[in-house]
C-alpha cells in the first residue's frame, strides 16, 4: 500500500475564492482542510498584541516559535485564546504581508503545515506557497485566480467597504506577496490554473474532483 499523503494544494491571490473552494473540496473528498493564511495572521496579531515591532525580524520569529497556533473547524487560537475575529480585522490584514515575508517565520509555519499534512495522511491546504514550497509533491496543485475587480467585489460583499479602495489594497497585498524573496506567490509549471470569475463553487469543485480521481488511481498502481 502507498502511504504518500493525499495533499491537494490550493494557492492563489487574495479574494480568488481559495477558502470557499478548499473547504467545499475537503468536504467532498472526506479530507481535512487547513487555512495557512490564518497562521500568518495569528503570528501578526500576536506580535501587534504584544507590541513586538513587525520589522524586528528576530523578535517576530522568536515569538512565532514560542506561541501555540491552532487552526481548526473555522476557528484560530493562539495559546488557547480564540483570535478568529481579530485576525480578520483591517490592522492585521494590512500588516500580515510584512510578517509573511520574514523567512524565519515562514520556516516555523512550513514545519507546522507539513506536520499537519503528514499526521493526517493528507488534506486540502490553501495558501500562497503550498504547491511551490510546502508540498511540492502534492497530488494536485491548483492555482485559483480572478481579476482584481472581481476579487475586490467579492471581498466587499463579505466585509463591506468601497470597491475601488478594496481593489487597491488587494493589489498592494498581491504585490508584496508575489515580490518577496522567500516563497513568493506564483504558479508552478505543474499547477492547474482556474479562473473563478463568473463560475459557481460547485462547478469548480466538480472540475477539481474530476482531476483528482485519476491521479489517486495512478499513484496507487
Ligand atoms: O489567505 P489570507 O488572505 O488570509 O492570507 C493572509 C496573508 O498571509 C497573505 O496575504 C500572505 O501574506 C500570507 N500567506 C503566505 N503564505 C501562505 C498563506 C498566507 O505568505 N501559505
Amino acid at each position: 500500500m502507498n502511504s504518500t499523503p493525499v495533499i491537494v494544494a490550493i494557492d492563489g491571490p487574495a479574494g480568488a475564492g481559495k477558502s470557499t473552494i478548499a473547504r467545499a473540496l475537503a468536504s467532498r473528498l472526506g479530507l481535512e482542510y487547513l487555512d495557512t493564511g490564518a497562521m500568518y495572521r495569528a503570528v501578526t496579531h500576536a506580535a501587534m498584541d504584544r507590541s513586538v515591532a513587525l520589522d524586528d525580524t528576530e523578535a517576530v520569529a522568536a515569538l512565532a516559535r514560542s506561541i501555540s497556533i491552532r487552526v481548526a473547524d473555522g476557528k484560530t487560537s493562539v495559546d488557547d485564546i480564540d483570535v478568529s475575529e481579530p485576525i480578520r480585522g483591517g490592522a492585521v490584514t494590512a500588516a500580515v504581508s510584512t510578517v509573511a515575508a520574514n523567512s524565519a517565520v515562514r520556516r516555523s509555519m512550513r514545519d507546522l503545515q507539513r506536520a499537519w499534512g503528514l499526521s493526517r495522511g493528507g488534506g486540502v491546504i490553501e495558501g500562497r506557497d503550498i504547491g511551490t514550497v510546502v508540498f511540492p509533491d502534492a497530488l494536485l496543485k491548483v492555482y485559483l485566480t480572478a481579476s482584481p475587480r472581481v476579487r475586490a467585489e467579492r471581498r466587499v460583499a463579505e466585509v463591506g467597504g468601497d470597491v475601488d479602495a478594496m481593489e487597491r489594497s488587494i493589489m498592494e497585498r498581491d504585490h508584496k506577496d508575489s515580490s518577496r524573496s522567500d516563497s513568493p506567490l506564483s504558479t508552478s509549471s505543474d499547477s492547474v490554473v482556474i479562473d473563478t470569475g463568473g463560475r459557481t463553487v460547485d462547478a469548480i469543485v466538480d472540475e477539481i474532483v474530476a482531476m483528482i480521481a485519476p491521479r489517486r488511481t495512478a499513484r496507487r498502481s
